[in-house]
């Protein structure tokens, strides 16, 4: 008999992963309202033109107080992260970068100075989340290539921790969820990114075909990120630019739907938010053909990453960083 709980792999024992909540069909459907800001109503009278003035001054000495914090907590915040990656570097950096260099094809192909910036960012990657192996023993590598997975997504942008998501699930290999009973290589919902481990390994021994199951879950859990964690204090136009991506995307997404041939996988046309997740991985894989076959939605993803994988550095405005 199957664990009581939504993933299982059939026929196998052992620890289940925790239940979580009923998967989002899109996310960007569910939490784009398309008016995010708030009303406020602008009672005016009752003043004079001295407590006006008086009212204003308070509001931006405030303002000015308040900035003034937020740049110091920021600075300290800052150093001490710093501090804790370089400890971290010292002690595990070389062997991240053996493991890295040996099996993700985007890190192997940076230039130094990148590879530096990409180790330190998969150093505090994984020493922030929680890895959770289902059906399998853990080892040291899994959570690194992993990390390595959503570190290349979101390499062109400042904020790269996905902090909605604390734990990360690793599963053996495909599971059923029993929620629908269907099988899966990964998915991505409110409470966790779950990837099946032997998926994992198959999507980055071919970096050729456009399949890609690690960056396929984390684009999902990059736009889950986006509406679900933490106010974007970062990439303040992240959100401005997946709307963007939204508006440009539809059109190519709707002629897909009709039967228009396309270079993407055909999962692509299930809703729009394979359609990202589709796009991303041959974005990745086969960046060359991509901006051939479909240059505006290259550039479209281009510009929401702030990244081309077709540049020698890979990001396209260092400034964003
Ligand atoms: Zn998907």
């Amino acid at each position: 008999m199957p664990p009581p709980d939504t993933t299982y792999i059939p026929g196998q024992t052992g620890p289940p992963p925790p239940t979580g909540d009923p998967y989002i069909d899109s996310v960007v459907q569910t939490y784009w309202t398309g008016d995010e800001m708030t009303k406020s109503e602008n009672k005016e009278g009752g003043l004079s033109a001295a407590g006006v003035f008086f009212m204003l001054l308070m509001g931006v000495f405030f303002v000015m107080i308040n900035k003034g914090a937020e740049i110091f907590h920021g600075f300290i915040r800052k150093r001490r992260l710093s501090t804790k990656i370089k400890k971290l570097y010292t002690a595990d950096g070389t062997t991240y970068h053996n493991w890295l260099l040996s099996f993700n094809p985007y890190y192997k192909s940076l230039p130094e100075e990148a590879k530096h910036r990409f180790l330190e960012r998969t150093l505090h990657f994984v020493s922030e989340k929680q890895f959770r192996f289902h059906y399998m023993e853990p080892a040291e590598h899994i959570p690194v290539l992993i990390a390595g997975a959503a570190v290349q997504l979101t390499f062109g942008l400042r904020n790269y921790m996905l902090d909605h998501y604390p734990v990360i699930h690793i599963i053996r290999k495909e599971y059923e969820r029993k929620a629908d009973q269907e099988t899966y290589y990964g998915h991505v919902s409110r409470s966790g990114i779950y990837i099946s481990w032997s998926h994992f390994l198959a999507g980055y021994s071919d970096y050729s075909d456009s399949e890609n199951v690690g960056l396929h879950e984390m684009a999902h859990a990059l736009q889950f990120d986006a509406y679900l964690g933490l106010e974007d204090v970062h990439d303040r136009n992240f959100k401005e630019r997946l709307r963007s991506f939204c508006d440009e995307g539809r059109p190519i997404f709707r002629a897909m739907r009709k039967g228009a041939s396309h270079l993407l996988d055909d999962y692509a046309t299930t809703n729009f938010d394979e359609f990202w997740a589709v796009s991303v991985e041959t974005f990745f894989e086969n960046p060359v053909v991509f901006k051939e076959r479909l240059p505006v939605l290259y550039q479209e993803i281009s510009e929401l990453l702030n990244q081309d994988p077709l540049l020698e550095y890979k990001v396209v405005d260092p400034d964003l960083l």
